[in-house]
């Protein structure tokens, strides 16, 4: 893993959170992107070198709309940077990390992802993730 790419955080109301962290980090938020296959809308911030991406859900069941309805609004993963996500995963997977998925799927801001179940990881939800070049 190279450095903590972004760090997500679940929110009701992604117009709302905007203008919150808007005026935490002085900057607005430059880019505005929908996952379908997730079922969220997330827009991203930056804080110098750090990037914070807010996920509002697009659906009543989705990920991030269960996730609300347990435990609230707030930091719902933390991402890793990679070079190589499938031997990443394959070697977490052989490290016995229960990983959410088989194969890298298509995330937000030209990335491929994969989540690491927090069951493995102390409580919190891992996304790899790894630069989309085509
Ligand atoms: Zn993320």
């Amino acid at each position: 893993m190279q450095k903590i790419e972004h760090i997500g955080i679940a929110v009701k109301d992604l117009e709302a959170a905007e203008q919150t962290y808007s005026l935490i980090f002085g900057a607005q938020p430059y880019k505005r992107e929908a996952v379908e296959s997730e079922g969220v809308i997330t827009s991203f911030l930056r804080c110098g070198p750090n990037k914070i991406e807010l996920l509002q859900s697009t659906k009543d069941d989705g990920p991030i709309a269960k996730f609300i309805e347990k435990r609230g609004e707030g930091i719902h993963h933390i991402a890793f940077a990679v070079t190589d996500i499938k031997s990443e995963m394959s070697r977490m997977k052989s490290d016995g990390f229960r990983l959410l998925h088989e194969e890298p799927k298509k995330g937000a801001d030209n990335k491929w992802i994969c989540f690491v179940h927090p069951k493995s990881a102390n409580g919190v939800l891992i996304e790899l993730c790894q630069e989309r070049t085509e």
